[in-house]
């Protein structure tokens, strides 16, 4: 495929583009790849180097409603070659285990793929198949005039130091949680909603083969317990642990008795151990920023809101909102139509929220038990209990697990 055409010839200085998209993560390089898919110049300014973002593990459950979003851009080509599906997952408690097929009830799956390999394709899709522009390793990004009808943006070029400025008509701020975009907004100009759930989860990934063919939720008085396959050689566990926990408290050996006595059940299969190659700790909490533009600066993926991965939703949101924006964009420097991106925010808004609030939910479920407190431990069995004994909480539940409800 030949690189298609910029809008916009970039010369002189200030550099310009249509469009400057803040951080090359999941949603900053979704947005890119379909700015050049319709011919639209933009660029991508990241902090980090290529080979970091291409080995950085974090997400791995990605809803169907997404990966068709990204098939219909061209951008699943090998995620659905390569990626496992699952179609139940299986809740522990008590010493037994309650499998839950929610394929069964909605034919949806969920797909298992890595978001460093995602990554990886996004950006080779976007910098070495479609010719987008990418800085990488840029330093002290700054945006100016987000409200204003021309905005701009700085760094710090990392092999000459100078400061380079790029105007643009459009950013598009998908900077993550630590990023700088939203907090250039002024005062006042955003609400921020913030959740803290009060737990922290020690995010462990082990070289060690998934120890089941599903997702595996263990609620368990020393505390929650979580298996995620990775991939064939790779498994991702979570402890829930005190927050702001040293992940220097667990030891190789603490880490794997806790997982065995949490996670253990009646006929559940040993679990396969390994060399812990990740153990950080996560203080649960959720946040979100309302409204998610501003003027010429759209917000997107974890830049606007973060959802503890509780249930497995911030990679999955951080495409929702890249769809919408990249279209939305296309649509605006393409054809001058403007109602794409008048109506981003609210568009999702929407399942961001609906994300959020089932996150509480299921935090409450897996956290309950644990809690010290047998009015919640009690009210977090019923509420496991109900997914099994009645058919409508089961249609909701799988619904909400696999986002199929607010579909877009
Ligand atoms: P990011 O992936 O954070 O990308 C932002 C990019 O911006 C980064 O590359 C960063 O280096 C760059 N950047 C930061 N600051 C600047 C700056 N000033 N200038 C330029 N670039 C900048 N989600 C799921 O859906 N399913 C899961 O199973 C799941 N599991 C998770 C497990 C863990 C341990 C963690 C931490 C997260 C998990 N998530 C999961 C959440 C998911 O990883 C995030 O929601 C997702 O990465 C958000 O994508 P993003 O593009 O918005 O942000």
């Amino acid at each position: 495929m030949t690189a298609p055409s910029p809008l916009h010839l970039n010369s002189g200085s200030p550099q310009r583009f249509s469009v400057v998209v803040v951080g090359a993560g999941p949603a900053g390089l979704t947005v890119g790849n379909i700015l050049r898919a319709a011919g639209v110049d933009c660029l991508v300014l990241e902090t980090e180097t290529r080979e970091f973002i291409e080995q950085r593990p974090r997400a791995g459950v990605i809803e169907e409603w997404a990966v068709r979003g990204l098939e219909r851009r061209g951008l699943a080509r090998n995620l659905v070659q390569r990626a496992q599906t699952h179609t139940e997952c299986e809740f522990r408690f008590a010493g037994e285990r309650y499998r839950f097929e929610y394929t069964e009830l909605t034919g949806r799956h969920h797909f298992i793929y890595p978001q460093q390999f995602l990554v990886t394709d996004l950006v080779r899709e976007y910098a070495d198949v479609r010719g987008g522009e990418i800085r990488f390793g840029v330093r002290d990004v700054r945006l100016n005039g987000p409200e204003s009808g021309r905005p701009s943006v700085s760094y710090v070029c990392p092999e000459s130091g100078e400061r380079r400025v790029v105007a643009a008509d459009f950013v598009a701020g998908c900077d993550g949680a630590r990023g700088v975009t939203r907090a250039s907004l002024p005062p006042g100009r955003a609400r921020l909603a913030r959740h803290d759930y009060g737990v922290g989860w020690l995010a462990l990934l082990a070289e060690a083969p998934p120890s089941s063919d599903c997702v595996v939720f263990g609620m368990h008085p020393c505390g929650f317990a979580g298996h995620m396959a990775r991939s064939p050689e790779v498994t991702r566990f979570y402890l829930q642990c005190p927050p702001g926990d040293d992940p220097e408290n667990w030891s190789h050996d603490r880490v794997w008795a806790e997982l065995r006595e949490r996670l253990g059940a009646a006929g559940a299969p040993p679990l396969k151990e390994g060399r812990l190659i990740e153990r950080r700790v996560l203080d649960m909490h959720g946040y979100v920023v309302e409204p998610m533009a501003f003027g010429r600066l759209f917000l997107a993926g974890d830049a606007a809101h973060l959802t503890a991965p509780i249930a497995a939703k911030g990679l999955n949101l951080a495409l929702h909102d890249a769809f919408l924006l990249g279209d939305g964009l296309v649509a605006s420097l393409t054809k001058g139509e403007d109602s794409g991106l008048s109506r981003y925010s609210a568009a999702c808004l929407a399942r961001v929220w609906d994300y959020q609030e089932f996150s509480q939910w299921l935090a409450e479920m897996y956290h309950g038990t644990a809690s010290g407190d047998p009015y919640r431990a009690g009210a977090a069995l019923a509420r496991l209990r109900r997914l099994f004994d009645s058919p409508v909480a089961a249609a909701w539940f799988a619904e909400q697990y696999l986002g199929v409800r607010t579909t877009g």
